[in-house]
């Protein structure tokens, strides 16, 4: 069977000017994709309509064409797949909760905030989500008395002490323990905002993506969205994880928003290629 024509994607979040850092990983999938022949899909993440602006979301567009990326389909040219905003897929989303809810993988989680801090162990780097204790785990039979997911967060329950194990296709074989290195993950937001584990899922197999390029950063999130692949009898894309960019002393760039947004670089004068060169050299 001959493999499907190649489709990567940049998704960049619009709650702040692009940086140097993310930009380099963007620049990597752009080459990837050219590399293939393949189509390039810009998606604009501004799911969390608290953190979004409209005014970022222009920016990025800007800023990455300024770079010299070039994408066939998203928002500012549209394409067969779209919207390409995530902010208007909700309903698309809510129809991927009605899956997993009717599917069995998912349950209500009534637990306060503060339930949460006093009894989850600190997140570790790159990691924005800490460990669930698994409080409300045996609510999984409730889940089907729900009609929509509003007013509780919901989780996946992740199939303790399986090894989930996937090639990137830059940094090699990669595995994770289900239940050490994450725990049951949230798809859905009690204010009703689907996180960004099932968004992206989602969005990939509607866009057909074949191919995820994005920061090492995400690797562990990369076994918990396959999880969710498999619950939902989805095509399994490739990934290709990028080197985080580092400064001189070892700190990343991402990390720095100070004076390394495209927007000041450019301001400064800097050249396109100039930016180009510090993924490198770094
Ligand atoms: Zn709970």
């Amino acid at each position: 069977m001959q493999n499907p024509p190649y489709r990567g994607r940049i998704a960049p979040s619009p709650t702040g000017l692009m940086h140097v850092g993310h930009a380099c990983t963007f620049w990597t999938a752009y080459q990837r994709a050219l590399e293939h022949r393949g189509t390039l899909v810009f998606r604009d993440e501004d799911l969390d309509p608290q953190r979004s602006k409209a005014d970022y979301a222009t920016a990025m567009l800007e800023d990455l064409q300024w770079l010299g990326i070039r994408w066939q389909e998203g928002p500012d040219v549209g394409g067969p797949f779209g919207p390409y905003e995530q902010s208007r897929r909700r309903e698309f989303y809510r129809e991927t909760w009605r899956k997993l809810r009717d599917g069995g993988f998912i349950y209500p989680c009534t637990c306060s905030r503060k339930d949460l801090t006093m009894s989850a162990a600190a997140p570790n780097e790159g990691d924005d989500e800490p460990m669930y204790p698994g409080r409300c785990r045996e609510r999984i039979g409730d889940a089907k008395q729900y009609e929509s997911p509003a007013g509780v967060n919901w989780r996946f329950r992740v199939p303790d002490d399986e090894v989930i194990r996937f090639e990137d296709l830059h940094l090699g074989a990669q595995s994770y323990v289900a239940g050490r290195d994450f725990g049951d993950f949230v798809v859905w937001r009690r204010d009703d905002v689907s996180s960004y584990q099932l968004a992206v899922v989602a969005d990939d197999a509607a866009m057909q993506i074949t191919e995820v390029v994005r920061g090492a950063d995400l690797l562990k999130s990369t076994a918990r969205q396959l999880l969710l692949v498999r619950a939902l009898g989805l095509p399994v894309p490739g990934y290709y994880h990028c080197d985080l960019v580092r400064d001189e002393a070892g700190v990343r760039l991402a990390k720095r928003h100070d004076a390394l947004s495209l927007r000041t670089l450019r301001e400064t004068g800097k050249t396109a290629e100039e930016v180009l060169r510090m993924c490198q050299v770094y």
